[in-house]
């Protein structure tokens, strides 16, 4: 893709700060897109972050909740309040449809969700905050593995990270292809949707498919528990409310003359509160048990949490977004976006301390590729508007002088 310009506007003294390192962040950016690692596995990732950050002098500790990776920097002064800033580093299956000098090695993996510009920013921005030093305070930064659906979050905080590497409140950021480069988004309240995964099974009475009063049709009442789903959002759910049901996996029989004796449904769910989430939860079960009942077929549905909603608190959200106007302009600063429908796992941070996770534009030309997508590419011009936020949100939550 072809990066758009950053929306023309001088760059700010914070984005002046980071300029130096633009060279070395694009460069990090380069060798982490050009060896992704999948979920559990970015063993090279984390081995470049501890690296980096080693050198910048601070304190590393590695294979927290697996690959994770946390770095400890200290303010100029002591103080009590500390910050968790967190980058993922994982990549996806997906096979790089681009020939970009930095493509990926890795045949079918990709950082096709911009991960990697993720932890160049972090990585320059860590090595700026351990030369100057300029809050009084501690800092965490959070390297976290396995972001995709695959319960990173969850596993340095299952490893004690809360309390190994104490933070107060903890923030995060994720590039966005819609909104411009030069752009931020910042929410009050759900940024991203709770996600639960489902496998639906249904048992019925395989026959001959000549023969369909010997059977009790499980792809039949498939058919009809696939349709009825969307009952649970079209009139089980407050039209007020954001919510989505997609059965994404239908799977029966082997034969065009045999009606099978099982049929599975795979699919999500996704909504913006842990109310609605209990509630969908509880009316998929009761409609795919009744509705395979009605049929005289059995039928059971089992969950896996994905994702928990990712909520920002207001006051992190209102910090969050007057440190992105300081670094683009208060005019480029989004705050009544729509939330996204997809799934995030900071929402475990979340749950467990205030904070804020906000978007950062990157956007390129009328149609930029979007994320998850073969074509997808990191926009190496708003690393540093990336970084430049993360420094100005440390010196702006944990002030000196204030002791
Ligand atoms: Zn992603
Ligand atoms: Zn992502």
């Amino acid at each position: 893709m072809t990066p758009s310009p950053l929306l023309a506007a001088p760059p700010s003294a914070l984005v002046a700060r980071l300029a130096p390192l633009h060279a070395a962040m694009t460069h990090w950016r380069h060798a982490l897109h050009a060896h992704p690692e999948l979920a559990h596995q970015e063993h090279a990732t984390a081995a470049l972050v501890a690296r980096v950050l080693g050198e910048a002098g601070l304190a590393v500790t590695q294979g927290v909740g697996g690959t994770g990776v946390v770095a400890t920097v200290h303010g100029r002064e002591a103080g009590g309040a500390s910050l968790g800033l967190r980058a993922d580093m994982d990549a996806l299956a997906v096979r790089e449809a681009a020939s970009r000098p930095h493509a990926s090695c890795q045949p079918g993996v990709m950082h096709a969700c911009g991960h990697d510009g993720h932890v160049a920013m972090l990585l320059g921005a860590a090595c700026h905050l351990a030369r100057t030093r300029a809050f009084a305070g501690t800092v965490q930064c959070v390297f976290q593995p396995a972001e995709e659906g695959a319960g990173g979050a969850d596993a340095m905080i299952a490893d004690g990270l809360f309390e190994r590497f104490p933070m107060e409140r903890v923030f995060s950021l994720h590039t966005w292809p819609d909104l411009p480069a030069g752009a931020f988004a910042v929410h009050d309240g759900p940024v991203m949707a709770a996600c639960d995964a489902f496998t639906v099974t249904i048992q019925g009475r395989g026959a001959h498919a000549a023969q369909p009063q010997r059977a009790v049709d499980p792809v039949l009442v498939a058919g009809h528990l696939i349709t009825a789903t969307q009952s649970l959002i079209s009139r089980g759910t407050d039209p007020f409310e954001s919510a989505v049901v997609s059965i994404t996996r239908v799977e029966a029989g082997q034969a065009f003359n045999v009606i099978p004796d099982t049929a599975r449904l795979e699919g999500s769910m996704r909504c913006l509160s842990e109310g609605a989430r209990e509630r969908l939860r509880r009316d998929l079960a009761r409609l795919v048990e009744q509705g395979a009942a009605a049929f005289g077929a059995t039928a059971s549905v089992s969950f896996r949490s994905v994702a928990r909603v990712t909520a920002n608190t207001p006051a992190e959200a209102a910090l969050a977004a007057r440190v992105a106007g300081e670094v683009v302009g208060p005019a480029q600063v989004a705050r009544t976006l729509a939330p996204s429908m997809t799934a995030e796992d900071f929402g475990s941070f979340l749950a467990h301390r205030p904070g804020a996770y906000v978007w950062l534009g990157q956007g390129a030309g009328e149609d930029p590729p979007a994320l998850h997508q073969p074509t997808f590419d990191f926009n190496d011009a708003v690393l540093g508007l990336g970084a430049a936020w993360w420094v100005g949100l440390v010196e702006a939550a944990l002030p000196e002088g204030k002791g």
